[in-house]
């Protein structure tokens, strides 16, 4: 795979000495990775091409029910050797899951799977399920020697929380030996901000309102960068009515019920972004805040069902609420 990034980008590369800059923007849709995603690039129209295909295959490669991916050879057979991008990504997770502890464990596949949001035959599971189910989410027990990648009994792995990180930064990757001033690529809620705008303005995106996901309760203004969203409203079911999210608490490997409806978060680092969106909608506002004391590589927005948004300090200033909206701005230092 990292072969076949290497063939793009010089694919790209000489499409770009053959392509002219102008203000005008090229916008595409297509689909991978169970969603929608949406290109708008500027003075570049081939890079769409490009991506569509990069798309294509990291799907393939990173799917855990492609029959032909990495990650599903790995959890059907407990062991495999990986190609360079599905190692490098377990490798970061594993990382960041150490670093995140509690809150963000690629190993919660087989809960998501028994709560049914794989096969989309979803239930309950009883206690005694869930708490052997929890016994077995543990990223540290993972054992990667080279290329080998060794799961423990009972464990399967899941990138679904940050495979749209790193597509982003492959994306990004690409652009940057691309001629392409700018670009703004939504990959199904990851967004990849890429340059400077020909008309010289910031960025503005929009974020989603949980109870109607179509509409923006607000914008935030940046400059380039990654932003992800993790929002409960963007897969779950309802039982006796209760509503039961596909984020799950790797410590109960139940979805979690903790007020959060969602989280977006801006860095320069795709898989952060992502990663760290489901962390701290795990973790909820409080601790997200404590969280961020503790390096400040990131900004988020917190939304809570008690109508407060917790911003940090970085990008407070540069979000404005939509009218209509009467949550409570919370900054957070
Ligand atoms: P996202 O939409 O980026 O928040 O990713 C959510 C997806 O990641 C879910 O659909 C699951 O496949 C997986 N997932 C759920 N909970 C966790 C968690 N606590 N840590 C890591 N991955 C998770
Ligand atoms: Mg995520």
């Amino acid at each position: 795979m990292k072969k076949l990034l290497c063939i793009l980008l010089t694919f790209l590369l000489i499409l770009t000495l053959s392509s002219c800059a102008s203000d005008k923007a090229e916008e595409r849709s297509f689909e991978a990775m169970d969603t929608v995603m949406h290109f708008k690039t500027y003075g570049y129209s081939y890079a769409p091409d490009v991506m569509e295909k990069l798309a294509g295959v990291l799907d393939s490669l990173l799917s855990t029910e492609d029959e032909e991916s990495d990650i599903y050879r790995l959890n059907h057979n407990g062991s495999a050797n990986l190609g360079a991008d599905a190692l490098a990504l377990i490798k970061r997770s594993l990382s960041l899951s150490a670093d995140l502890k509690a809150y963000f464990d690629p190993t919660v596949y087989p809960a998501v799977c028994e709560w049914g949001f794989i096969s989309g035959d979803h239930h309950v599971p009883d206690e005694k399920r869930l708490k052997e189910l929890a016994a077995h989410i543990d990223s540290a027990k993972v054992k990667v020697v080279g290329t080998t990648v060794t799961l423990p009994k009972d464990t399967a792995i899941d990138l679904g929380a940050v495979a749209k990180g790193y597509l982003a930064d492959e994306c990004r990757n690409a652009l940057e030996v691309s001629e392409a001033p700018c670009a703004i690529w939504n990959l199904g809620g990851t967004i990849l901000l890429y340059g400077k705008k020909p008309d010289g303005t910031d960025f503005k995106v929009g974020v989603a309102d949980p109870e109607n996901p179509a509409s923006y309760f607000g914008y935030l203004t940046c400059g380039e960068g990654i932003v992800a969203t993790s929002g409960g409203y963007e897969r779950y079911f309802e039982e006796g009515g209760k509503r039961y999210i596909h984020i799950l608490d790797p410590t109960t490997a139940k979805p979690v019920d903790n007020g959060t409806l969602s989280v977006t978060v801006f860095s320069q680092d795709g898989v952060l972004s992502d990663a760290l969106s489901t962390a701290l909608f795990v973790m909820g506002a409080d601790k997200a805040a404590e969280y961020r004391r503790t390096r400040k590589d990131f900004d988020f927005i917190i939304l809570t069902d008690d109508n407060k948004l917790y911003l940090s300090e970085g990008i407070y200033d540069d979000f404005s609420l939509e009218s209509g909206y009467d949550y409570e701005m919370i900054k957070v230092q």
